[in-house]
């Protein structure tokens, strides 16, 4: 089976993040579960995250927004999504940039795509990220405006300490360094004060393919990342469920994201050497 001939043939998501990385902690397993059915799958990032951290084997030689342009797009390959469209705009100060311009850009991918769904932050920002929050902001506004053909909208959400056990169970790994961190992130940031979930997709099938994307994104994974130490197991029981809030703009009709959590949609593991032949060219 190829996956133009899945159950969700013909059908289009866009997901539209910040950073390089977003994509696969946001719904990483869910969108591979939409590509590995059929559907179309497209990204778009708003930044090349280069003010992001650098983990201790990436040269400071080498300007780090290639070096995540390039990890996107393994991350990509790897969840099975057909496009990646990565604007330039500046990691760490979305909200300083022309705010038409950038809604506009989200407008003409809405537009060319012609997605069914779209997926994109909630209100939180996942964390209160501001650049988040803006690209939040202006998906809402861009879906908003294209009245009666707007696609079905849903935000991305963690549930509130989720993020603290992802780490206190991979520091109970056999090697792992006592000081495991998201980042720099405060962990009880995820999900805190967020909308409660809507929906709930169960894309436990996919957790390891959605561990393995994280892991692309090689320089912002270290040692100190619970992405290292996670074993499959434990992936599979914390990143396997994905959280979502079916926002109030855009089309309120029924959509194949809902039957996955339905259950209608059958769900189908492929071997990423299967799907990488049966993939279309974009
Ligand atoms: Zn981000």
């Amino acid at each position: 089976m190829t996956r133009r001939q899945g159950s969700l043939a013909g059908l289009r998501l866009l997901a539209v993040f910040a950073h390089p990385d977003d994509e696969s902690l946001a719904c990483g397993g869910t969108l591979a579960m939409c590509a590995a059915e059929g559907a179309r799958v497209s990204l778009l990032c708003a930044t090349r995250g280069e003010a992001g951290r650098r983990s201790p084997g990436c040269s400071e030689d080498v300007c780090l927004g290639a070096v995540r342009r390039a990890e996107l797009h393994e991350a990509a390959a790897s969840l099975g999504i057909d496009d990646v469209i990565l604007l330039d705009h500046p990691d760490g100060s979305l909200n300083g940039v022309d705010q038409t311009l950038f809604r506009h850009e989200i407008t003409l991918a809405l537009r060319h795509l012609r997605p069914d769904v779209v997926v994109t932050f909630g209100a939180d920002g996942l964390y209160w990220h501001p650049d988040h929050i803006v690209v939040h902001e202006r998906v809402t506004e861009a879906v908003e405006l294209l009245g009666a053909k707007a696609p079905a909208l849903f935000y991305t959400v963690f549930t509130e300490g989720l993020m603290r056990t992802v780490v206190e169970t991979a520091q109970t790994n056999p090697g792992a360094p006592d000081n495991l961190s998201l980042w720099t992130i405060d962990v009880d940031a995820f999900g805190a004060y967020a909308a409660e979930p809507t929906l709930v997709v169960d894309a436990h099938v996919y957790a390891d393919r959605k561990l393995a994307a994280l892991r692309c994104h090689r320089s912002q994974i270290d040692a100190q990342s619970p992405f290292t130490w996670l074993t499959a197991e434990q992936a599979e029981r914390l990143l396997g469920c994905e959280y979502f809030v079916r926002s109030t703009i855009g089309s309120q009709t029924p959509t194949f994201v809902e039957a996955f959590a339905a259950g209608a949609v059958r769900v189908e593991a492929k071997r990423p050497a299967e799907r990488a032949s049966a993939a279309p060219p974009l």
